[in-house]
């Protein structure tokens, strides 16, 4: 295996090796560490987020988790399908990255509980299920219900400890519950 680049041709080499270590050992580094909100201690996140990639809905899903008074108090993961890209047999090495990200924001921040939140007309669902699936609003919550209930299974499977909140949001923002 060849060694990582120092530079690339997709990075400026002002943020070569050696800028980087200057920055982080000398002044520079307390100008970037100063751009930095200062972090929430350690331990005070509750929770680690699980939302589809899908641009239509980043503003309402982080105005939900603001409503339920989770500002700056959680983990976010994103994976198209949100709780479809973890169970998905043609993408494995999503369901890695998500597990090792539960593991890791156990680890760094005491997350007590995974929250997911599907979409209607995710285009995740039509493309890895068929469009079938979601073909009506009946049919796509019983699928949706299906799906976030098996993620939710697999948790519990994994994390006895941690707890799981599903949700199905609509494109206007308004969020139906899901029972594990
Ligand atoms: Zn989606």
């Amino acid at each position: 295996m060849s060694p990582l680049p120092l530079t690339c041709s997709c990075h400026p080499p002002a943020l070569g090796r050696r800028r980087l270590l200057a920055l982080a050992g000398g002044a520079g580094g307390a100008v970037l560490m100063s751009r930095v909100r200062p972090a929430t201690a350690a331990g005070a996140a509750k929770a680690l987020l699980l939302s589809c990639i899908d641009y239509r809905l980043l503003d309402s899903v982080d105005s939900y988790m603001k409503q339920h008074g989770l500002e700056h108090a959680y983990d976010h993961t994103i994976l198209a399908g949100a709780a479809l890209g973890v169970l998905l047999d043609q993408k494995p090495d999503w369901a890695h990255t998500f597990w090792d990200h539960v593991d890791i924001a156990k680890q760094l921040h005491g997350i007590q509980e995974v929250i997911v939140i599907d979409h209607r007309d995710c285009g995740a669902f039509k493309v890895f299920l068929g469009p079938d699936s979601i073909k009506d609003p009946a049919t796509e919550t019983a699928t949706h219900q299906r799906i976030l209930r098996t993620f939710a299974a697999q948790l519990k499977a994994r994390h006895p400890d941690l707890a799981a909140e599903l949700y199905l949001m609509a494109l206007d923002g308004s969020v139906l519950p899901i029972a594990a």
